[in-house]
């Protein structure tokens, strides 16, 4: 007698499920791309795709993901109630939502993007771009490369030659009979190990065709990759987060094993939902890749990414690059002994012109060569290096930039995998775990949003 009377009544002013609700409720999802749900049972209505992105989104917010459980949270959660108004979907009905709308569920991620920059949320001066691996349905066991299948048929190949070997001494033993249980025992491991070495053959071969690096066999997107000093099968996930609140401007899931090259695709979509002209942005190491800086600094972007200390003379412990200085008026590098340095070889770099800068008549005089070289130095610098040179100066201008990329993007990566728990995918195939991501990032910014200003604040901005 004491509970209240309607299911509204339980659910409070400040739910974040009342943003959910009207969130959706403004969204034309038509134009997203959703699609009508067709009825799974005789006499059963269809569902509104917007009554199940509701759930997803509700779902995804609460740690609660696949299709059987939100089923289940239909049934018996009040808030999941009070959402779909009493609708109880099956959970086919709620897979195939998912599954059938994959596409869409990026538009929904950006509506709220452009949501939270009217909001001001977004202070757009600085942007950090980072990437993780988040695991796939795959094991490490059922992925292949082109080395581990070579391996594997090298070691086949030997056993099969001592099995062989081993099955003729058998023989002799037996009296050239070959019934015996040993023989027959190896004559089993021959064929099957047989059978699995033209198995790996087959899988070499396919490489071999599509000249792909690797082959997974339970989901055939994913491929296993380096995440810190672990390799596992996965996706890599790539962000673009803007540094005043910590939120996803942009988000992407390739299978490209690693962030070199990715830096432009990832930050320029970003800028533009920013509406800005230019905006810095703010990589790690592993984005350092001379053409993505120019085609940053040509899209409206600033970059800022240190450069990876690699290279012979590195490793040899000689004097690094950047203890080199470039006069451009000149176009000569001047050494740490203070010879000057000149064009003096041209060569290539990927596509790009490479030149080796060198004083052939100092070096062997010089007291500084044991520090420098074991012969003549050589200094090469690219065709569009200065683009490099502008970087350097940005950067040790502002030596703090990397210390607010780090806090910046480890938010959103930290908040996802542990709180969230969405550090593995639970769906297979390239479209399938980016719409399973569209849902993680927005639930990301969602959270974040409501915890700044509040339900009813992001309630009336969203009717307004
Ligand atoms: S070894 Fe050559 S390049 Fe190196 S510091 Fe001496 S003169 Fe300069």
């Amino acid at each position: 007698m004491l509970l209240p009377e309607a299911v509204d009544d339980y659910v409070g002013a400040d739910n974040p499920v009342r943003f959910i609700d009207a969130f959706v409720d403004e969204l034309d999802l038509s134009a997203a791309g959703f699609v009508r749900v067709a009825a799974k049972a005789t006499g059963r209505p269809g569902y509104a795709p917007a009554d199940l992105l509701k759930l997803y989104i509700y779902g995804y917010l609460n740690r609660v993901r696949s299709s059987r459980r939100l089923e289940l949270e239909s049934h018996r959660n009040i808030e999941v109630i009070w959402l779909l108004r009493s609708l109880k979907p099956d959970f086919k009905t709620i897979a195939d939502f998912r599954r059938d709308n994959r596409a869409a569920f990026r538009s929904v991620f950006r509506e709220f993007v452009l949501l939270c920059r009217r909001l001001d949320l977004y202070g757009r001066e600085l942007l950090a771009v980072d990437g993780t691996r988040i695991k796939a349905v795959n094991n490490k066991d059922r992925n292949f490369t082109r080395n581990s299948l070579q391996d594997f048929i090298r070691a086949a190949d030997e056993r099969l030659d001592d099995y062989l070997r081993r099955l003729d001494e058998g023989d002799i033993e037996e009296g050239g009979t070959g019934d015996g249980a040993r023989t027959k025992n190896l004559a089993e491991m021959i064929e099957a190990l047989r059978q699995k070495r033209g198995r790996y053959g087959a899988m070499l071969a396919e490489l071999e065709r599509t000249g792909e690096s690797q082959i997974s066999l339970t989901d055939p997107d994913s491929r296993a990759m380096a995440a810190h000093t672990k390799v596992g099968v996965g996706y890599n996930i790539q962000i673009a987060v803007d540094a005043k609140n910590k939120m996803i401007v942009e988000q992407a899931v390739t299978n490209q094993v690693v962030d070199m090259g990715l830096l432009t695709q990832t930050a320029e979509p970003a800028r533009a939902i920013l509406d800005v002209e230019n905006i810095d942005v703010v990589a790690d190491r592993g984005y350092f890749k001379i053409e993505d800086i120019e085609a940053c600094e040509k899209a409206g972007l600033t970059p800022h990414v240190p450069k990876p200390q690699r290279g012979s003379s590195v490793r040899n412990g000689f004097f690094r690059k950047d203890e080199f200085r470039y006069d451009p008026d000149q176009d000569v590098y001047i050494c740490p002994a203070g010879e000057t340095l000149s064009p003096h070889h041209e060569g290539k770099l990927r596509d790009l012109k490479k030149i080796d800068y060198s004083n052939p008549a100092a070096c062997p005089a010089c007291p500084l060569r044991s520090r420098c070289t074991t012969d003549r130095r050589r200094v090469s610098r690219l065709e569009n290096e200065a683009v490099l040179d502008r970087m350097a100066a940005r950067l040790k201008a502002r030596p703090d930039i990397l210390a607010r990329r780090r806090e910046t993007v480890e938010h959103p990566f930290g908040s996802i995998k542990q709180w969230m728990n969405q550090g593995a995918f639970l769906m297979k195939g390239l479209d399938n775990v980016r719409a399973e991501f569209s849902l993680t990032a927005l639930v990301y910014n969602l959270r974040r949003a409501l915890n700044i200003l509040g339900v009813e604040a992001m309630m009336a901005a969203v009717r307004g």
